[in-house]
């Protein structure tokens, strides 16, 4: 709204719903409330013990105030292309579950972010939650940027997932993903044996 791009004759405040923000490890997976904060995730023990490139991620977002107010969701449902969330989020091959008063839908991160402030949902559904498989064996995580020196968004954004067997020989699962500010993305996905 502030760029003129929108102008809803309508607007719904989700801060006060409660329960759109939460961390959580549930049946093998790792669940986020939409309206969950860039701090919650940057200070969350239970994330920097089973999944550090996401508060690793967040602690690169702005400044402490701007964290402190931006949510994950808004963050993936605005889908700036010099945003921090998309590279991390499409790395770990995330389900993004959207709702409406039709249900729920799964939307797999590679598939969400369709052009620059353009999303896969639909009107009339909102982001509910972030859905990650919890990182199995040894896996190791990273979050690189190129902050833009004016404003800190990225210029360039890196996330990287790998995942070895046991014996830290064979890499079972790797997924890397960059986000550019001039709107290239690029993602690639290997499984070697
Ligand atoms: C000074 C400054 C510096 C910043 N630096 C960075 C940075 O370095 N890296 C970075 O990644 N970001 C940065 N940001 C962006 C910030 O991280 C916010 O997350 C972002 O502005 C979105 O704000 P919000 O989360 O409050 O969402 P809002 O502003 O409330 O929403 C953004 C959009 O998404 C929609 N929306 C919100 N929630 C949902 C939902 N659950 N479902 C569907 N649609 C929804 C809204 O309708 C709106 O269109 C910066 C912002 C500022 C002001």
């Amino acid at each position: 709204m502030k760029l003129r791009l929108a102008q809803p004759p309508l607007l719904i405040d989700l801060g006060r719903i409660k329960d759109l923000s939460y961390i959580r490890e549930e049946g093998g997976q790792i669940r986020i409330g939409a309206m969950t904060t860039h701090y919650e995730i940057e200070s969350s023990e239970l994330l920097k013990q089973i999944c550090p490139l996401l508060p690793e991620c967040a602690g690169h977002i702005g400044d402490v105030q701007v964290r402190n107010k931006g949510t994950i969701g808004g963050s993936l449902a605005h889908s700036d292309p010099a945003g921090d969330w998309p590279a991390a989020i499409i790395a770990l091959n995330a389900d993004l579950i959207a709702t409406s008063k039709s249900g729920d839908r799964t939307i797999k991160a590679d598939d969400f972010f369709l052009d620059l402030l353009t999303t896969a949902l639909e009107p009339g559904e909102i982001l509910r939650e972030v859905r990650i498989s919890k990182p199995k064996g040894r896996t190791g995580q990273a979050y690189l940027k190129m902050h833009h020196p004016a404003s800190g968004f990225a210029v360039v954004g890196v996330a990287a997932n790998l995942t070895m067997d046991d014996d830290s020989r064979i890499c079972i699962d790797w997924r890397e993903a960059r986000r550019a500010n001039d709107r290239e993305r690029r993602r690639s996905r290997c499984r070697r044996r």
